[in-house]
C-alpha cells in the first residue's frame, strides 16, 4: 500500500460542498449588532464581495469552483493523504492513520483554499484593497499571496505577542506586498481606545477583527476578509474533505474517526463537514467527528451556546455559537491559531445537535505528540494541527487497548517551519499548562448582547 495517496491535477473537485444543505437543524439567524435586527444581505454589503454574502447564506448543496481559482488551486493541490504507517508503529495500534497534509500550500496552511476564494470574489466586484486580521500569521501571509495573484493590496492587523513572536511571518507578508502593523493600532477607533485602556496589552484577535472591519467600512475601494469562522470560508474549505474522501476510497477506506483542531473552526470544518454528511446520510452512521482544542481557549468545551459579536468591539454580526464571551483575551499560548473567543456558527450547531465531538488539551500534552509525530513522520506539524495528533494518538491508544483496526482521518493543517520558538519553548520547559479560570469566563459571558431573537 503506498504512504502517500495524491490525486491527479484533474481530480481537484469542481465544486464546494455546503453542509447547510443537509444539517438536521438550520443555523439561526444572525443578528445586525446596531439595530439588533436579522441581518440583511445589505448590511453585509460594505464588507464583504457580493458573491460571499450570497454563499454565507445558502443552502445550495453544490456551489461551483471558478476557474481561476482551480487554477490557482493547482500550484499546491490535489493535497496529498498520506498513510501514517511509521506513526502506526511508534504508537503499536491496530488502528489505520491517515492524515491529509494542508501545508503544502504556498503559505504553509489550509488558509489559502479561502484566500484565494476570497480576493478573487473581490476582484471581480472591483475592490482594490482587503483588510484582514492575522493571529498567528497564518491567514495574513495567506491573504497577502492571494492579493498578490490577482494585483491588490491587502492591510494585515497581526495580533501584537505574534507580531513580536513571530518575525518571519511578518517578511512573508512583505514578500508578497501586503502591509502589516501590530495590532492594536493608534490608526483605528477600536484600536486606540484599547491602547488607552491597556497600553501594554499582547492583543487579541477579537481587537485586530474590529480593527479591520473598521479600516473596511471606512474605506470605498477595500472589502474585509475573514479567515475562519463564517459560512463561506467552511464551504471553500470543504476541497480538504472533498479530496480526502476520493483519496480514502483508493484505498479502500471508510472513516471510522476524522480528526481536526478548531480555532475559529475552518479547517476542521473543511475536513469533517464532507464525512459528516454521510453520518447524516445514513451511509457512515458510526462515524465519531473530533474537534480539539486548547484548554486556555475552550469555546466547545467550555463555553455557552449563545448569540455574541465576533469581535471584542462588537462592529461584526452577531452570531449564534459557541463563546466564551466577545471580550474575552485568550492566554498568549503559542498556537495563536487557535485563541479565538467564540467559533464557526456551523461547527457550534452540529456539536450542539450531537454531531461533532469536542475535547481540550494542555500544550505540553500536544507538543509532546507533535514532538512524537515529528519523529515518525518527519513534518513538524504547526502546534494547532499539533492539537488533532494528541486526538488522534488517543484514539490510537483505545483502539490498541481493545484491538480495534479502526480507520482514523486526521487534518494536518499546516507546518511548524515559522513556529519553532513555541517548540523551543517547550523543550526548555517554558511552556506553562494553562486552564482560563472559569470564573474570568462566566464574567465575560455576562456582557453577552441582547438580540430579539
Ligand atoms: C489558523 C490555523 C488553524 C485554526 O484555524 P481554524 O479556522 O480553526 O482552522 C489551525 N491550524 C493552522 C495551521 C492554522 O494556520
Amino acid at each position: 500500500m503506498p504512504t502517500k495517496i495524491i490525486l491527479d491535477e484533474n481530480e481537484i473537485p469542481d465544486k464546494w460542498y455546503n453542509i447547510q444543505a443537509d444539517m438536521p437543524n438550520p443555523l439561526g439567524p444572525s443578528y445586525n449588532p446596531i439595530t439588533k435586527e436579522p441581518v440583511k444581505p445589505e448590511d453585509l454589503a460594505p464588507i464583504f464581495a457580493k458573491e460571499l454574502i450570497k454563499q454565507e447564506v445558502s443552502t445550495k448543496r453544490y456551489i461551483d469552483i471558478p476557474g481561476e481559482v482551480r487554477d490557482i488551486y493547482t500550484l499546491w493541490r490535489p493535497s496529498p493523504l498520506y498513510h501514517a504507517e511509521r506513526l502506526e508503529k511508534l504508537l503499536k495500534t491496530p488502528a489505520k492513520i491517515y492524515y491529509k497534509y494542508e501545508g503544502v500550500s504556498p503559505a504553509g496552511s489550509h488558509k489559502l483554499n479561502t484566500a484565494v476564494a476570497q480576493a478573487y470574489y473581490n476582484k471581480k466586484d472591483g475592490i482594490e484593497r482587503l483588510s484582514t486580521e492575522t493571529g498567528a500569521g497564518q491567514w495574513g501571509s495567506s491573504l497577502a499571496f492571494a492579493t498578490k495573484h490577482f494585483g491588490m493590496e491587502c492591510t494585515v492587523y497581526m495580533v501584537r505577542g505574534s507580531y513580536e513572536q513571530k518575525p518571519y511571518r511578518k517578511m512573508m507578508m512583505h514578500t508578497w506586498g501586503a502591509k502589516c502593523y501590530p495590532s492594536p493600532t493608534s490608526l483605528t477607533k477600536s484600536g486606540r481606545a484599547i491602547l488607552e485602556r491597556e497600553p501594554d496589552t499582547s492583543g487579541s484577535l477579537g481587537i485586530a477583527i474590529s480593527e479591520a472591519v473598521e479600516d473596511a467600512v471606512t474605506h470605498e475601494n477595500t472589502n474585509y476578509a475573514l479567515g475562519s469562522v463564517l459560512n463561506h470560508v467552511c464551504i471553500h474549505q470543504s476541497i480538504i474533505g472533498l479530496e480526502t474522501k476520493k483519496q480514502l476510497e483508493y484505498d479502500d477506506k471508510t472513516a471510522d474517526v476524522v480528526i481536526g483542531c478548531a480555532g475559529g473552526g475552518s479547517n476542521f470544518a473543511g475536513i469533517a463537514f464532507p464525512f459528516i454528511k454521510d453520518k447524516i446520510d445514513g451511509k457512515n452512521p458510526d462515524l465519531r467527528v473530533i474537534a480539539t482544542e486548547p484548554t486556555a481557549c475552550p469555546s466547545l468545551t467550555k463555553g455557552l451556546y449563545a448569540y455574541d459579536y465576533g469581535d471584542v468591539a462588537g462592529l461584526t454580526p452577531i452570531m449564534q455559537m459557541y463563546t466564551l464571551g466577545h471580550d474575552f483575551i485568550p492566554p498568549s499560548i503559542h498556537s495563536g491559531g487557535l485563541r479565538y473567543h467564540g467559533m464557526s456558527p456551523l461547527v457550534s450547531r452540529l456539536h450542539a445537535d450531537g454531531l461533532v465531538d469536542a475535547v481540550a488539551y494542555h500544550q505540553n500534552e500536544v507538543f509532546k505528540a507533535g514532538v512524537a509525530f515529528a519523529g515518525a513522520e518527519g513534518i513538524i506539524p504547526a502546534p494547532e494541527s499539533a492539537h488533532a495528533i494528541k486526538a488522534v494518538f488517543d484514539v490510537a491508544e483505545e483502539c490498541r487497548k481493545k484491538d480495534e483496526s479502526k480507520t482514523i482521518v486526521f487534518n494536518l493543517s499546516g507546518h511548524a517551519n515559522f513556529d519553532m520558538t513555541a517548540y523551543e519553548a517547550y523543550f526548555e520547559g517554558n511552556l506553562p499548562d494553562y486552564e482560563y479560570p472559569a470564573d474570568l469566563i462566566k464574567a465575560s459571558l455576562k456582557k453577552l448582547p441582547q438580540v430579539r431573537a
